[in-house]
């Protein structure tokens, strides 16, 4: 007998106590512990400072001019024009703002409204493990297969793992979700191994769903290189973005999906029956703010120092650190310091140092072996005020053993 989708949603993300009962997410059940105990917050990743005061003041203008009724479901045009825009000029890439954009409530909808549309029972996704929780949570809801492919632990950083990339495909493939840059690791992938995907994609006819929401926040001069600019793979990739991380908004919920008109059709016909449409005064606000290419760039530069204050943190607290060429996020080794078990770890640390970080094994699938390679592994967000993160280091020093 098949279980309720809700049921497996919550099994497809570690949620379902053997008793039945649900558990909040890991971000919401870390940020309440915060709450609790007074810790700092550096679980769930969202900006301490709010994006630029302009774009507030847009959105301000746009409600007191009346934008307060439904947009249109594919989002208004001024902003499908300026998705457009922006992935023409950031990549090349010639997207119709008309037959090829839908604005969404943000990424997770476009990610959650893919699969629905395009997948089902019988069906295979491959993600990279660890994944985000939602794209599990999604495949779930949509009665699809979730296979992985394990990102592996390699010098500072992680690799994806090639071989098993290509022995996970079956042809029952039917969609490759890619994440990159990669939430909870940090990790870009690089051309090379987006090739390897795209390769794949096209060998078993597969649609590529790609979550690009961190694609302007890398460091290094290391370059985001979207799947949709790979020979061939236009034509069948649907790109995810949004503006939430890109702009500091992450509550306004303004994301998109772009990609051709055919696969458009299918997503816009499953999204217009979730939300139907959303933020009217935020669309107009972040069609302004796309034109904008300094407030992003400013945002990855000041971000990038603050990973170095953070990782210098972790290191002299004695964690063991991989150095991550993108997002939110820094991924840190607690076995250095005696503590095998992340989880664990992560409900003892308010208590041990004052911090909160997530578990990376809540994204990863109970029991898996990448779970297990990542057992010790816990994440921190760097994207909170510098103060903020060299409290956040003094106090994780109380756990160096010296
Ligand atoms: N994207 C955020 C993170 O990874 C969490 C968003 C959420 O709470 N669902 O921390």
């Amino acid at each position: 007998m098949s279980s309720p989708r809700w049921q497996d949603a919550a099994r497809a993300t570690g949620l379902l106590a053997p008793d039945g009962r649900v558990a909040a997410t890991i971000f919401a059940e870390m940020s309440a512990l915060a709450a609790r105990t007074g810790a700092i917050n550096l679980g769930q990743g969202f900006p301490d400072v709010d994006g630029p005061d302009y774009v507030k003041a847009a959105a301000i203008t746009a409600i007191r001019e009346g934008r307060n009724q439904y947009p249109p479901g594919d989002g208004i045009p001024e902003l499908r024009r300026a998705i457009a825009d922006h992935q023409a000029r950031h990549y090349g890439l010639a997207v119709d703002p008309d037959a090829e954009v839908l604005v969404t409530t943000g990424a997770t909808e476009a990610i959650a409204a893919s699969l629905l549309a395009l997948v089902g029972p019988g069906d295979e996704v491959i993600t990279l493990e660890p994944f985000y929780d939602s794209h599990a949570a999604g495949i779930a809801m949509a009665g699809a297969t979730h296979v992985r492919v394990p990102l592996v632990p390699d010098g500072s950083t992680f690799r994806l793992d090639l071989d098993a990339l290509r022995a996970a495909a079956s042809p029952r493939t039917r969609m490759i979700l890619v994440n990159s840059p990669h939430n909870p690791t940090g990790t870009v992938l690089t051309r090379a191994e987006l090739e390897a995907v795209a390769q794949v994609a096209r060998e078993r006819d597969a649609v590529v769903l790609t979550d690009e929401v961190y694609e302007h926040l890398v460091f290094d001069g290391v370059a985001h290189v979207p799947v949709a600019t790979l020979p061939g793979m236009a034509e069948r990739t649907l790109t995810v973005s949004s503006s939430g991380k890109t702009f500091s908004f992450t509550g306004w919920k303004i994301g998109w999906v772009h990609g051709p008109a055919h696969l458009i059709t299918a997503v816009r016909t499953v999204k217009q029956f979730l939300t139907y449409t959303s933020g009217a005064p935020f669309q107009p606000a972040i069609a302004q703010a796309l034109a904008d290419d300094d407030t992003p760039r400013a945002l990855a530069s000041s971000l990038a120092s603050r990973r170095d204050l953070l990782l210098e943190g972790l290191e002299t607290a004695g964690f063991g650190v991989s150095v991550p060429a993108g997002t939110y996020f820094v991924v840190a080794d607690g076995g250095p310091l005696g503590f095998a078990d992340g989880a664990d770890l992560c409900r003892r640390l308010p208590e041990l140092a004052g911090v909160v970080a997530v578990p990376v094994s809540a994204f990863c699938a109970a029991g898996s072996p990448t779970a297990d390679a990542f057992r010790s592994r816990i994440r921190f967000t760097f994207v909170k005020r510098e103060e903020v993160l060299r409290e956040a280091a003094t106090r994780l020093a109380r756990l160096s053993p010296s």
